[in-house]
């Protein structure tokens, strides 16, 4: 998931050296990708047999998306059939200037992560063109093999930035192929996998919103605060127990905690409080020491790889970063997975 008040300031222009450069490369690689028309879009976003999105949805989130309070009350099937069919209705055909800014974008995007596609090579991805009334006007997301990219965001003049979201996309869908780089990688960042999702109580499951782009809840981020330690759960929820139409945007609902996990005979289980606050602010300076200070979009391990990711792209095209020593650090550690 991307959002526009994110964007970098980095300069993307392919020069015509890098372009040079870069066409042997593009024409060898196997990556393709395929724009989808209205009603192939429809298809493909609204099925998910990797992720099980539409299958996790939790009614409460439904209703913030649809922007109807009631759909919280609803079963979990027909609230996440009622999203299917308003995502079904919001795919859109591309005209003749969408379309040509949505292939030189793209194309740009698979340039600049070649030679990080080359161990892992994509399946063909496919891009479809969205209205942006659900997650937003500049929100993209991923799901299987699909980039779905707001419509409001496909204008003439924005294809560096176009193609500076793609490339973050594109890690995604490579994340979701190979789910041991996609482990090592969080492993580098600081995650450990879980072998089962933690216990928690179902008050807290209805406030869950997904990340599109990372529905696995099974990682956890060991801590330590002077003496003491903690396993921390990052998770993202509703900081509000329903919808309001006073506040119509997806994204002021999103709240992003750590909360602390106690392993049990069971597994593990979440120590959750009613106040959905977690672990206090004082864990958030061992937190950002692990994670360093490359993104601040942390909401998820798969967002905090695809913008580690970008940076690697932005690197290898000999563009300078200021980063700290331990984002290079961490840059050079993902990147050794890569070669
Ligand atoms: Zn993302």
């Amino acid at each position: 998931m991307k959002m526009i008040w994110y964007k970098r300031n980095g300069v993307f222009g392919l020069s015509f050296v890098w372009f040079l450069f870069l066409l042997p490369v593009y024409l060898s690689a196997q990556n393709d990708f395929k724009l989808l028309d209205s009603s192939s879009c429809a298809l493909a976003i609204t099925h998910d047999t990797v992720d099980h999105f539409f299958e996790r949805v939790q009614p409460l989130e439904v209703s913030i998306l649809l922007k109807q309070a009631e759909w919280k009350d609803s079963i979990q099937e027909s609230a996440a059939l009622a999203l299917t069919e308003r995502m079904q209705q919001y795919a859109l055909t591309p005209d003749d200037t969408q379309r040509k800014i949505l292939e030189t974008s793209m194309k740009n995007a698979m340039d600049r992560s070649a030679p990080f596609l080359k161990k892992y090579p994509l399946p063909q991805i496919q891009l479809g063109l969205i209205e942006g009334t659900l997650y937003g006007p500049s929100v993209f997301y991923t799901r299987e093999n699909g980039i779905y990219i707001p419509k409001d965001m496909v204008v003439s003049g924005n294809e560096t930035t176009l193609t500076q979201i793609l490339i973050h996309e594109i890690f995604h869908i490579q994340s979701r192929n190979y789910p041991t780089l996609q482990q090592k990688i969080y492993a580098e960042i600081g995650f450990i996998k879980l072998d089962r999702i933690p216990d928690m109580p179902a008050a807290f499951r209805s406030r869950i919103l997904l990340n599109p782009d990372g529905t696995d809840w099974n990682f956890t981020i060991p801590l330590r605060l002077q003496d003491e330690e903690e396993l921390a759960y990052p998770m993202i929820v509703s900081n509000q127990p329903q919808f309001d139409p006073a506040v119509p945007a997806f994204f002021a609902y999103l709240k992003f905690q750590l909360f602390p996990l106690y392993a049990s005979d069971k597994g593990y289980e979440l120590d959750y409080t009613d106040d959905l606050n977690g672990l206090g602010q004082d864990w958030y300076g061992p937190f950002f020491q692990k994670i360093t200070n490359n993104t601040q979009y942390i909401i998820h391990p798969d967002e905090l790889a695809a913008d580690n990711f970008v940076l690697l792209t932005r690197r290898k095209a000999g563009e300078k970063l200021s980063l700290s020593p331990e984002g290079y650090k961490l840059l050079d550690r993902i990147e050794k997975h890569y070669k």
